[in-house]
């Protein structure tokens, strides 16, 4: 198993598929007042065997588990056959996908038939006027509880709901998100604020704290704290008194979570970051388009991990300044 500077391994990559989305929420592509994103050109984003031969050498580095996202990758088309290669590919334990759920009901089956284990869809809101709002889109809530019924029905369990707390924006809703989802079998996990990219006009005093979260829910639904399931699992567990399920909390701003980052992430054009808050990516797709072979990927990617030292949310609580251009959630995928 490689180990970082900070001793942590390479276990999960997230891979964003796709840079492209049809959202355009406020904390991740707000709308641009003059015209709109500029997106990859198909050829310079990876094509599955490009995908499938870095994520095999990523498994060879420690890799178990693999995420796809965007963007959002139900825009994707070869998503599902992505999954089924990636089936094959024995160490790889887990296979997930986050979404914002809009196109699911019509993917849901094909997708675990393909062999996905699981699902995140994103919902912010329960109701349609405040979610469009956030989403810049309308009937949101509508296709994501249509695209979590059919994800259901297809055969996915415990499939979980995230939802990015804005003060004064959606902190009304969290109750009735947490209601709608208690005693479903599914996970509502609230996720602060945070300030990824460049545009999404973040400011501390706008994140209400995975504390004041716990509180809020704990009043109406009391509520304990439980063990990680897993080394490097972002979020906090807490589970209802009452036996009906329990929720998580991502604290990546009021508690960070750095020192058990085991996270790599596949940008859609093949750049490589090793933290979210990144400000440059190493460029894999020039090595895989340039013949280099799967030894030399591996040993430069062995390379980087091994000089990894990012921390950047707890640099940011002890308000290190970061001054460089970050990476964009819709590229890097969350
Ligand atoms: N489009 C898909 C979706 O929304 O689920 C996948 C990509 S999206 C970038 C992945 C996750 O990042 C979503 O759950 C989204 O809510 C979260 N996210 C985006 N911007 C964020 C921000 N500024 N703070 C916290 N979470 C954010
Ligand atoms: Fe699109 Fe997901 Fe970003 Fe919203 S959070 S704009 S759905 S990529
Ligand atoms: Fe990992 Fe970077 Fe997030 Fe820290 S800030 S948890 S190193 S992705």
């Amino acid at each position: 198993m490689i180990k970082d500077q900070l001793n942590r391994p390479l276990h999960d990559l997230r891979v964003s598929v796709i840079d492209v989305c049809n959202f355009r929420c406020k904390y991740c592509m707000p709308p641009k007042k003059n015209g709109d994103y500029k997106f990859l050109p198909k050829k310079e984003r990876l094509a599955v065997d490009e995908f499938m031969r870095l994520i095999r050498i990523f498994s060879t580095l420690g890799v178990r588990k693999i995420r796809l996202t965007g963007g959002e990758p139900l825009l994707w088309k070869p998503l599902a056959e992505l999954v089924n290669e990636i089936r094959g590919v024995d160490s790889i334990k887990d296979i997930a996908i986050t979404t914002n759920g809009y196109f699911l009901a019509e993917h849901a089956e094909a997708l675990y038939k393909a062999g996905l284990n699981r699902i995140t869809v994103s919902l912010d809101h329960l109701n349609e006027t405040a979610a469009k709002e956030i989403t810049n889109k309308d009937f949101t809530v509508k296709h994501a509880l249509d695209g979590i019924a059919a994800a259901e029905a297809a055969g996915f369990k415990n499939i979980k709901v995230n939802c990015v707390v804005q003060k004064d924006v959606n902190e009304d809703n969290i109750l009735e998100l947490v209601e709608h989802f208690r005693g479903s079998g599914h996970i509502m996990r609230f996720i602060e604020f945070m300030d990824v990219g460049n545009t999404n006009d973040w400011e501390k005093s706008t994140v209400l704290t995975g504390t004041e979260i716990r509180q809020m829910i704990h009043q109406k639904f009391p509520m304990h704290a439980a063990d990680q399931n897993a080394y490097g699992e972002v979020a906090k567990r807490y589970v209802f008194d009452d036996g009906q399920g329990e929720v998580g909390i991502i604290t990546s701003i009021s508690q960070p979570f750095c020192h058990s980052c085991n996270r790599g992430r596949i940008a859609s054009d093949g750049k490589f970051f090793t933290c979210l808050f990144a400000h440059k990516g190493h460029d894999l797709k020039a090595q895989l388009r340039s013949g280099k072979t799967d030894d030399e990927i591996y040993n430069s990617l062995l390379d980087i991990w091994t000089k990894r030292s990012d921390k950047y949310s707890e640099d940011r609580l002890v308000q290190k300044e970061h001054k460089e251009q970050k990476i964009e959630m819709s590229q890097i995928g969350g």
